[in-house]
């Protein structure tokens, strides 16, 4: 085993405590928390050595970045898109990414829709839920949230199958919990609505710096690049 991929089996050892931990506390089952190892800071070699320590989930957030780095180890893993897509992008992640965690408006819905339609696919999309109301951050206002099912409800060829917020920088990871707690009940809010293609079951949300706090609070996804790849 090559020391790149020692260093990141120690890092994946102490996470994988903390994880444990933050599910006890919860009363939740390990399996049902993923990692998502997002790669952004890293070389496709990285991807390849989290790849062979067993890591099944690789997230990217710019495109240009990922797609070299998918030509070569996209046939392994399971690929998640979680930054902000441009509409015209969108075309580029039909067929290479298995799950969409930033879905955040009607106009990348209806090319995402229209892209999958023409390779005969359904993509998996998260809808990406402002909830810290924040004006830096991307994602739905809670507000137009209704109104957006009811819009995407006749696209055939979207669904979506989770949420994702981006809880603000804070100090301490107690402060980003009300975040976390407001994604947690647009999951319970949205099910009640019952739209057909809005079943939700994953809640994407919770980072190096607060991961635990969002296992606590529910998160099926939590993604993780500093605290298990950013180089020393
Ligand atoms: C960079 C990034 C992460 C991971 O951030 P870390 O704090 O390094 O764990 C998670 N989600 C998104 C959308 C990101 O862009």
């Amino acid at each position: 085993m090559s020391t790149g991929q020692e260093l990141l089996k120690q890092r994946l050892a102490h996470i994988e405590e903390r994880i444990q931990a933050a599910c006890e506390r919860a009363g939740r089952k390990r399996e049902d928390v993923k990692i998502v190892a997002v790669t952004k800071y890293v070389d496709a070699q990285t991807i390849g050595d989290l790849l062979d320590i067993g890591i099944g989930h690789i997230g990217e957030n710019r495109l240009q970045d990922a797609l070299p780095k998918h030509e070569q180890y996209g046939d392994r893993g399971c690929w998640h898109f979680i930054g902000h897509l441009q509409t015209n992008k969108a075309k580029d992640v039909i067929g290479r990414f298995s799950y969409i965690h930033s879905l955040d408006r009607l106009s990348l819905a209806q090319e995402l829709n229209k892209r999958a339609e023409a390779a005969g696919q359904v993509v998996s999309c998260f809808l990406q839920i402002n909830i810290s109301g924040e004006q830096t951050k991307f994602g739905l206002s809670p507000d137009d949230v209704l109104a957006f099912l009811r819009e995407t409800s006749n696209m055939k060829h979207i669904k979506i199958d989770g949420l994702m917020t981006m809880a603000p920088v804070v100090e301490n990871q107690e402060e980003a919990r009300p975040v976390f707690r407001g994604l947690a009940e647009w999951q319970k809010r949205i099910n009640e609505w019952e739209f057909p293609h809005a079943h939700v079951t994953e809640l994407s949300m919770g980072m190096s710096n607060d991961f635990e706090v969002a296992i606590e609070e529910g998160a099926t996804y939590i993604r993780l690049g500093s605290v298990l790849v950013k180089p020393e």
